[in-house]
């Protein structure tokens, strides 16, 4: 099985994938520091509170007391008066490194992108590829936790390291055999996060159930090894 083969049938599994809520680099590093470790939907719920009670532009974020932010992100998780810092140091670094507009500085060459990108608070390599992809700047394939995960067990890259060796194996591997149009990558981070999220979950995994299970080194055998 091909890499396409798989999130082929994902998509026949799942259905259409659901669509990133925000694909302007500056709110997708907003929307990835407004909550932690919630549902998607809780997220969204949080995001429309923010945009609606405080405006999510750098400027509204820094004009706005840091209590009244925290109070209207408190349903985003754990810590909110942490997560109103993260917001209010994002739109800082907004204002000084790309003068208040983020997504103006997509026309940039892509290291000197990806280091300043790397400078926002929860942006490491997979939110910098994340604001790539969505943004449509460089065709890469953004994972998260959950997607990574599915590749690993799928047989892609290797175990060996931190999350940043395992990641950077995982991209190396499937480099080959990524699409290169824009659609069929967001597709594609979209369903291996569902798939990560659901029947592959990190510790209980269905792989009876699974769409995959036919071709994958791990069924059967996965949470032994989570
Ligand atoms: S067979 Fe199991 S380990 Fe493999 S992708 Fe499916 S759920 Fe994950």
């Amino acid at each position: 099985m091909k890499f396409k083969d798989y999130i082929q049938r994902l998509r026949t599994y799942y259905g259409p994938p659901r669509k990133p809520r925000v694909t302007r680099a500056w709110e997708i590093i907003l929307y990835e520091n407004v909550a932690y470790l919630v549902d998607d939907q809780r997220r969204d719920e949080v995001w429309a509170e923010l945009k609606k009670a405080v405006g999510v532009t750098p400027r509204k974020i820094l004009e706005a007391p840091p209590a009244k932010v925290a109070a209207v992100i408190a349903r985003g998780g754990m810590q909110p008066a942490h997560r109103a810092d993260k917001l209010r140091r994002a739109a800082v670094i907004a204002m000084d490194t790309f003068d208040g507009d983020v997504d103006s500085a997509l026309g940039w060459p892509l290291k000197t992108l990806r280091r300043g990108l790397k400078k926002f608070p929860g942006i490491g390599d997979p939110g910098a590829d994340k604001i790539l992809m969505l943004t449509r700047t460089a065709p890469v394939l953004s994972l998260d936790s959950s997607g990574l995960r599915v590749l690993l067990r799928l047989g892609y890259g290797s175990s060996e390291g931190g999350y940043a060796a395992q990641y950077a194996s995982v991209q190396e591997a499937i480099a080959p055999e990524l699409p290169k149009d824009y659609d069929a990558l967001i597709a594609a981070h979209q369903l291996l996060r569902q798939h990560g999220q659901t029947l592959c979950s990190r510790n209980a995994p269905e792989c009876e159930q699974c769409p995959l299970a036919r071709w994958c080194p791990s069924a059967g055998r996965a949470a032994v090894e989570a």
